[in-house]
């Protein structure tokens, strides 16, 4: 299974990384050089060899960043729910 990406608000951000899924969740507040940054610092954390420019899942992949508006609306979403 490759590693994928989802962004999530920071204040509600508790694990970059969750293995069972093999999904990284970044802070939807970074803007894409930011987040292709914080996205290599936990591929490193990961002993995920990476090339100079992008972010490569462990089998070589190119791992692309998805727009987050979507996820954002989401949570959102919850936080009324729960209000
Ligand atoms: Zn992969």
């Amino acid at each position: 299974m490759c590693i994928s990406v989802q962004y999530t608000p920071r204040d509600q951000l508790e694990e970059p990384w969750d293995a069972e899924r093999q999904l990284i969740t970044l802070p939807s507040e970074l803007h894409e050089d930011f987040a292709l940054r914080a996205l290599r610092a936990v591929l490193h954390q990961l002993d995920i060899p990476q090339a100079e420019s992008g972010a490569r899942c462990w089998c070589g992949e190119p791992i692309g960043l998805l727009p987050r508006i979507p996820q954002q609306r989401r949570s959102e979403q919850v936080i009324h729910l729960g209000a």
